[in-house]
């Protein structure tokens, strides 16, 4: 938790900047969501309305294939929803990129829809926000909860990506989230199409307040991050904050190099002391499988990262919108 420390006048500062009577606009992604999106709504509805907080719920539904539009078209039009429906499943880095864009309040609460993050959290982390954090963040109690395979592949991930950092990402961050209104435009300001939000967050900087928080049982439905979409985001997040693993294949590239030559130098000696009666074949082989893999390897780690430059030349929106709809914000204290 490397950002917990702010200094006290600074806090105070902040904290007289803070609207008296701010909007809060919840971003909420929803892909395949139907059983869960309208009972989150509604909590965020009454959580807010009873903190007296005017506010939006921005639901951006991701290319779901399910009835999640129809239910918040049906179940949620008394709400203060806006919806926003992108023209395909995009993922939820994205998808929380569209929410963020499309905010309109003093601040912007992220949360998931499935009611992992604890909505009861949400005045508690607004609370923070008005002592004067720019963003406070859910960071998981622990990770008991998950597979080992999960755990140990996340904290292989953070070491990886923060080896010859000076600035650490911190690990087991959680989307959910208070953004103030400064680190939204931060995060507009951020034109990469291979976007890995949690190292966005944390480059963004600004005044981060950490918050221990106890994730829950999705409460229906299935989590759609496989281990596939793990690895996929795995390699964007590396790819994108950290140059360590081509690094890593130079210093290896150089031990290879050294032990051949140390190697070429023994059978050198060798030769010349005792003779070389028996041809070195399966030496040779070895030493070509080995250097063939070893390059094939590296060439397939450049290969990661060209890919990501080619989507960024390529110039592409980020996402689609297909269509907005809703109310818009709401006024404190008309509660349903
Ligand atoms: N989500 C999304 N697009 C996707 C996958 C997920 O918007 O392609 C949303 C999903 O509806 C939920 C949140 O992102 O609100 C977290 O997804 P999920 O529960 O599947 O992931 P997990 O909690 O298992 O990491
Ligand atoms: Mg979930």
């Amino acid at each position: 938790m490397s950002n917990a420390f702010v200094p006290p006048y600074l806090l105070g500062l902040r904290a007289k900047e803070r609207p008296a009577d701010p909007l809060v606009s919840c971003v909420v992604p929803a892909y395949n969501e139907s059983a869960n999106i309208v009972p989150m709504l509604q909590t965020l509805h009454q959580l807010l309305n009873d903190a007296g907080y005017r506010h939006e719920l921005v639901v951006v539904d991701d290319g779901s294939r399910d009835d999640t539009v129809e239910q918040v078209l049906t179940h949620a039009a008394e709400l203060p929803v806006t919806l926003i429906q992108l023209s395909r499943n995009f993922g939820k880095e994205i998808a929380l990129t569209a929410g963020v864009d499309h905010v309109q309040g003093d601040v912007a609460v992220l949360i998931d829809s499935d009611f992992q993050h604890p909505p009861e959290m949400v005045p508690v982390f607004l609370q923070e926000w008005r002592k004067g954090y720019d963003m406070v963040y859910s960071v998981r109690s622990s990770r008991e909860d998950e597979p080992l395979t999960k755990r140990l592949f996340t904290r292989a991930f953070y070491r990886l990506a923060n080896s010859g950092s000076r600035h650490k990402m911190p690990a087991d961050t959680q989307d959910f989230r208070v953004l103030d209104r400064c680190v939204v435009e931060a995060l507009r300001q951020m034109p990469e199409r291979n976007r890995f939000m949690k190292g966005l967050y944390h480059w963004v900087g600004f005044t981060q307040r950490p918050m221990p928080t106890q994730t829950r049982e999705r409460r229906a439905g299935q989590s759609s991050f496989n281990y596939r979409r793990l690895l996929d985001l795995g390699i964007t997040g590396l790819t994108a904050f950290s140059n360590m693993p081509l690094r890593i294949w130079t210093v290896i590239g150089c031990l290879i190099s050294l032990c051949s030559i140390a190697y070429a130098a023994w059978e050198l000696t060798h030769t010349l002391l005792f003779g070389n009666p028996v041809s070195g074949w399966p030496t040779l082989a070895v030493a070509v499988s080995f250097l063939g893999g070893v390059q094939l390897l590296s060439i397939g780690i450049l290969g990661e990262y060209v890919g990501r430059i080619f989507d960024e030349v390529k110039q592409r929106p980020t996402y689609l919108v297909s269509r907005i709809s809703g109310r818009g914000a709401s006024d404190a204290g008309n509660a349903v």
